[in-house]
């Protein structure tokens, strides 16, 4: 589902900056310790050839991910900055969800108008 979720925002091309992944992305990889970004092709032959993903900066050697959110990590920031444009909102969108989780529940409370569109695509 996540997948399908990113190929819709691919084809109706909505440029990056204007999305906000509240689990975080597949697209892109970073180190757990010092958080600098890392080559994401590089992490995924490291991770299907069975061998840790390691950062590539010097003197850190720390593990890297993708940039998801795992259970019991914190929603990127980019998440909480955006939720104040939720009261200014003529329509809001949310894909990917089936409004089970905690962070995504509430989204709808958030517009203040009850006229704002709400379209939720799980
Ligand atoms: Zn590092």
């Amino acid at each position: 589902m996540f997948c399908n979720v990113l190929i819709l925002i691919a084809v109706a091309g909505i440029p990056s900056e204007k999305v906000v992944e509240a689990h975080g992305t597949f697209l892109s990889t970073s180190c757990i310790k010092c958080k600098q970004p890392q080559p994401g092709p590089e992490v995924k032959d490291a991770i299907f050839s069975d061998k840790l993903p390691r950062c590539r900066r010097s003197g850190c050697y720390g593990l890297v991910k993708p940039d998801i959110v795992f259970f019991g990590e914190d929603l990127p920031r980019r998440f909480y900055y955006y939720l104040r444009d939720f009261p200014m909102a003529d329509m809001l969108l949310v894909m990917g969800t089936s409004l089970e989780v905690r962070c995504c529940l509430g989204l709808p409370c958030i517009c203040i108008s009850p006229f704002v569109r709400f379209a939720v695509l799980q």
